[in-house]
Parts: C-alpha cells; structure tokens; sequence
C-alpha cells in the first residue's frame, strides 16, 4: 500500500464510509493520517463498579448480565438499559433512541464502557457510555483521541479506521524532513510522530509527535511560501532617477513627522533600486499614511509613469481623490476617480485617458482592477487598508502593469514574524509616531442606565459645532432585519430624541451615490449627527467630528473599534469615544477596559489577536493560507525556529534539487497549490 493510494483500498473500509470521509476532506491513506485528533483523553484508569462515584465519568470493564431491555416513556422517546456486573457489583448502561443496543451486546461477555455515572434511588447506572469488546482498547483503557468528527462518522468509527491505516501503512510513513534539521531542532521521526499523535504510548509521546508535527506543518507553509516567491517576482526594472520631493512638501500645510520622514526614505530608497518594490507601511490610525502614499506617487509621476490608488469604500476614494487632487494638479498632474457608481460614459472616458497617460493618477475602488481599465505606463499600484482587499484582488490590478512597485498599507498592525509569513516577502515600514498635537480620544464604556446622560452630551457637543457618528447595532450588512433595525434607530433618534437635529443615515446596502450624498452633508452641511454601520470604519476623515457612540460594543472585535474611534481626534478639539455593550461578562469586560485604557493600535491589535486568535483575526480571505492543522501562527517560538530552519536548508539546497529533498519539495509543491486555491 502507498500513502497516497484512495483510502477505499484498504480492505474493510467501503463506498459508504469512503464517502463519508471525503466530506472531512480525506481521501487518501495520508489525508487520514494527517486527520490530527483535536486532543487525547486519559481513559486508562478502569474502576471497580463499587467505587464509582456519582457524576464522575470513568472506564469500567463489565459483564452484561441479562439482555438490553427497552422502555418507551413517550412517542419518540425511548430507553435502552443493559443490565451489567463486575466482581463488585451491579450497574445499569442507559442508552437513549438507540434500537442498536439491542442487538450489539452478547449476554456472558465483557466489554469496557466509558460514560457519566449517576446514582439514584441506589442504583447506579452509566449513562449513554462509549463501549467496546472487552481488550479492543480503541476508545477505553487507553489515552484516546478526540477527533473532530461528523458527516455521521462516530469517534468509534475514526479511531478504528486510523488504526486500521497506521496497520497498512506499515513502514511506508517516511521522513521528508531533512536529517540534518531533525536533529538539530531535536524533533522526533515522521513515523513515531504520526503513530503517536493518534495512539500515544504516554502523554510525554504525544507531545513529542505534536511539536513535531507542528514544527513541520509551519516549517512546510514557510518553506511553499519561499519558493512560491523565487518563483514570482524577481523582475529588473529601471531605477528612478529623480527621487527629491521638496516640491511637494512645498505643497503640504504640515511638515512630516519623523517617522513619516524614515518611512518615505525607506521607500524612496526601494523606488531607487533595479527590483520592484514591494512594501507594507503599518501605523496606527491617524499616522498619517495618505502622505506618505502620496510621496510614493509624486516620485511616480515625476519619473514619467502613471500610479494607482486604490481604497476598499468608495467613500473613502473620494475622499484621498479630494485631498490628492488639487496637490498633484498644482504641480502639473492630472488625477481621476474611478468608482463603481460612476456611470458608463464617465468611466470611459476615464478608461481613455488612462490609455493614453492623460491621467498620471487613478485614485478608486474594486472598480480598478476591471476588465477595461489599461494603463499607459502603471509604475506603483497602492492599496489603502489592504486587508479589506484579497490577495488575488490585489494582484489583478497589480497585473495592469509591468512588474510595478507595491505599495501597502494597514492600520491594523501584526507582529513582525507573522507579516513576514503572511505577506511572504514584503517588507515593513512602521509609522510609531502621531503627528504632534493629537490628543488622546477619551474612551468611556456605560451601561444602559446612563443613556439619557449621554443624550445630553450629545446635544452639548452638538451645540459646539461639533460632529457626532453613532454605530449602531448592524452586524451582517446583508441581513434585512438588521437593516430594519439601523433604520428604525435613526429614526427614533430623529424624530423622538433629537428632533431639532439633523440626523442622518449610511450603510452598506445604500448606493455609493447615496453614500456620498450622506458623507457629503455630514462632513460639509448642516446634518450633525450620523448613525452608521461599520462602513465608516475605514479611513474616513471628517475633523470636526468628536463624539463617536458605538452602540453593541462587543459585537465587534477589537481593532475594529479601535478603527471606529479612529473617526474621530481628527482635528483639533478633545474627542469621545462611548462604548455601549448591550450585555456584560467578564470576557466583554475585559475587552473593553482595554479600549478604556489604551489608545494604542499596536497594543490592541496585538492583544486582539491573542483573543481571537489568527483565523479570527484575518478571516483566510485576507491572508489567504490554507488552514492549519495543529500548528499556530500564534506559536511565536515554532515560529521562529522552523523560519531558521527554511532558511538553513534553501541557504544548501536552493530550489531542493538535491536528492534527498525529493519528498520535501514535492510536499511544497503541493502546499504551493493549496496556496493558490485559498488566495482570493
Ligand atoms: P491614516 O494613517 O489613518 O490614513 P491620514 O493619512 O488620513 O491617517 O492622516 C490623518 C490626518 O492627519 C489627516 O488630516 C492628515 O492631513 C493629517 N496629517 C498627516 N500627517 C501630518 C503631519 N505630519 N502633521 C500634521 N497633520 C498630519
Ligand atoms: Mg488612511
């Protein structure tokens, strides 16, 4: 038998249940023996029927007394009891619906069963138990697996089945990790690893397999990633020449902070070199990263080539359309929009000119990276917010050019060893530093009880001139009920709260005109409060807005709260955020202390990240890796020492030509492929 042969060769295993396991994705030998248990659990324990406690759940190895009988308490509700014994005494094994107990124990024979123990009316009996023959010791009187199950495959039928494999497998589990590399991380043998992570000999064992097996599973994404970018881009392209930006400082009603000053150099320092760039800028909201893609694009423009700017709202284009604009027009450049609301005519004449290399610069939405949208010369495509865009959303428009420079940019900021897998091979600016004169958003979280207080402070900060946003409780942008709800909020504001006041509405269902029109009142007119859903959270800049409410605060994840503040501190006045959870426990307690007591991005994001964990905190639409199987992105150290060991072992064998990395790079290979079809 060969690993990769279809699982239904394996005698004893047929159609049926083959089919079954092809809906947990296992198809092959391998594909089972790679299907890790979640955890084990310590079954070895077998106590004497006398000392069975009530409540504990435990192993005893019984004989079944007399046959199962059945009692039926209602329609549809029936229970099976099977009389048991051991040498001290007697219980009953309780089944509920389960006509197969009738037929599946033999009375005289011993098997082990493993369940809840109840005393009552001084019986005693076990409760709905796992059981097999007495000496089977798949899923009793062992350490056993837990597998994620389901598609109607019981734990009982994936233990069997897995053993039933490592049994064929016999010695054909080989190690494709290099011996050099086992032995310098002190990993245990493929073979040892994959036999004990499902059937541990002890807990020390299955530990070993684990670190193992993660080490290589992290070790294996690292590696697919390396060679998936020595096969992309290595491209030359020309050097610019001119790299001075004073011009455009000229133009800037700022002066840079220092570490707006560093970053631009670092990209400058890319922009001058014979490689495509290909850089991710981090910093906090309101770092000021617009300018910074700003310099990027002026030494684009200068150089003779065209650039693209592209943003995940609409809102948010038209806005970097309106600050950009008029800078690179009083410097001789023409900038369009290109949104997807736009109509056919206006489009194509923006399509014309970017042929043309009329437009130096194209500032816009997904509507970038369309069929009928050609570039003269694309030299630098940015994206704002990158994680709102997917990996091959991106690459569509990057594809409009010849290999040119990327440039990307995220308020959510992640540790460095986990960019670097993520992104591959970008690399990272930072901007640590706000520019001067921002104060500190002060962060209040209340309860329902102080509702009309807050009112109040509505209406003052109102009376001030000042802007207020309110989040409320929408959740899916797509659910109809929650749309009712955000509507009918706004309108209880406006007519029963405020009626004075003007108050308006956005969400995401609305057209990108209306969407506009709406954004366009609030930041210029006379509408003075806006109740939102999250599609303010991106970028949006209005300064004379201070008071940000967010209504059912622990329906949202940390970074994007800390995002929705973000909408306000903007311009020169003391800003609010108000946080207002819809209920309270520890966990919503504790993550909204941190919002309370931290202003720093860095910090929160980091710590939304250990809450949540990574699959949570990207969603595998923007990262685009497949799922891991028992490693974490969390596991800084693994991390890290699988990381070296990609870059000890391509340092001697580059593209794995040698012999004995055959295996190795075939399982890279087919993790390559597995990248490409998770990238979306
Ligand atoms: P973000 O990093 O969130 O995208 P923006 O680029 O939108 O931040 O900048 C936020 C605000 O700060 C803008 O109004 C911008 O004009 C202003 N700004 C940016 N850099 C500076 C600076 N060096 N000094 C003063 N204001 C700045
Ligand atoms: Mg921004």
């Amino acid at each position: 038998m060969a690993l990769y042969d279809r699982i239904s060769t394996i005698k004893g295993i047929g159609a049926q249940r083959a089919e079954k396991l092809a809906a947990l994705g296992i198809e092959t030998v391998r594909d089972m023996l790679y299907y890790f248990p979640n955890s084990v659990e310590d079954r070895r324990i077998t106590k004497k029927v006398t000392d069975l406690l009530d409540g504990e759940v435990a192993c005893i190895t019984a004989v079944v007394g007399a046959a199962p009988s059945v009692k039926r308490i209602r329609k549809g509700f029936a229970v099976y009891s099977v009389p048991l014994r051991d040498d001290t005494g007697v219980i009953t094994a309780t089944f509920y619906n389960n006509p197969y107990v009738m037929n599946n124990f033999r009375v005289g024979s011993y098997y082990n069963f493993y369940g809840r123990i109840e005393h009552k009316f001084g019986q005693k009996k076990i409760i709905t138990p796992i059981y097999e023959a007495f000496g089977v010791n798949n899923v009793t009187n062992n350490i056993v697996p837990i597998y994620r199950t389901g598609a109607h495959i019981t734990q009982k039928v994936m233990v069997a089945t897995i053993k039933k494999c490592l049994e064929e497998a016999g010695d054909s589990i080989e190690d494709f990790m290099p011996k050099s590399l086992i032995e310098k991380y002190n990993l245990c043998r493929a073979d040892y690893a994959i036999r004990n992570i499902h059937f541990p000999t002890d807990y020390d064992a299955y530990e070993s397999a684990r670190n193992r097996l993660a080490f290589e599973e992290l070790f294996l994404l690292q590696l697919a990633l390396k060679l998936n970018k020595a096969n992309t881009r290595r491209a030359i392209v020309t050097p610019y020449e001119a790299t001075d930006i004073d011009f455009l400082l000229a133009k800037l009603p700022f002066s840079l902070t220092n570490a707006q000053k560093r970053v631009i150099k670092e990209i400058t320092g890319d922009l001058s070199f014979s490689t495509p760039m290909n850089r991710l800028v981090q910093g906090d909201v309101g770092s000021g990263k617009t300018v910074v893609a700003l310099a990027a694009i002026y030494l684009t423009l200068i150089n003779g080539y065209q650039a693209a700017f592209m943003a995940p709202t609409s809102i948010l284009a038209r806005q970097h359309y309106e600050d950009l604009a008029p800078i690179l027009e009083s410097l001789g450049y023409k900038t369009a929009l290109l949104v997807g609301s736009m109509s056919k005519k206006e489009k194509n004449m923006v399509y014309e000119q970017l042929a043309s290399g009329e437009i130096h610069l194209v500032i816009g939405t997904h509507a970038l990276f369309q069929e009928g949208v050609n570039f003269k010369n694309l030299r630098l495509v940015v994206t704002d917010e990158q994680h709102r865009f997917g990996v091959k959303q991106r690459g569509a428009l990057v594809a409009k050019g010849d290999n040119p420079h990327i440039l990307v940019m995220t308020a959510t900021p992640i540790p460095r060893t986990l960019a670097l897998i993520i992104y591959g091979d970008l690399d990272i600016s930072i901007i640590d530093e706000l520019p001067p004169g921002r104060e500190k958003v002060d962060t209040f979280c209340i309860g329902e009880n102080i509702r009309e207080r807050m009112y109040s402070f509505i209406r003052k900060e109102v009376s001030l001139k000042h802007k207020v946003y309110i989040v409320c409780p929408m959740v899916d942008e797509n659910d109809e009920l929650d749309l009712k709800s955000a509507v009918s909020y706004r309108d209880n504001l406006a007519e029963s709260i405020f009626p004075d006041i003007k108050v308006g509405l956005v969400h995401g269902k609305m057209k990108d005109s209306e969407k506009d029109a709406v954004m366009n009142e609030f930041a210029f007119g006379d509408m003075d409060i806006l109740v939102s859903t999250t599609v303010i959270e991106v970028g949006v800049n209005v300064p004379q807005a201070t008071l940000m409410i967010i209504e059912n605060a622990e329906r949202f994840g940390l970074s994007q709260l800390h995002q929705l503040r973000g909408r306000v501190g903007r311009g020169k006045d003391k800003s609010y955020c108000i946080l207002l959870p819809s209920t309270m426990d520890e966990d919503i307690k504790k993550r909204m202390g941190i919002m309370t007591k931290t202003n720093d991005g860095f910090v929160i994001s980091q710590t939304d990240l250990q809450l949540r964990g990574p699959g949570e905190f990207f969603g595998t639409r923007q990262h685009g890796l497949p799922p891991l199987k028992i490693s974490s992105l969390l596991d800084m150290e693994t991390l890290k020492k699988s990381s070296e060991a990609v870059s000890e072992l391509l340092k001697s064998d580059p593209t794995l030509s040698n012999d004995e990395n055959t295996l190795l790079r075939k399982r890279a290979e087919a993790i390559c492929s597995d990248i490409d079809e998770y990238m979306v």
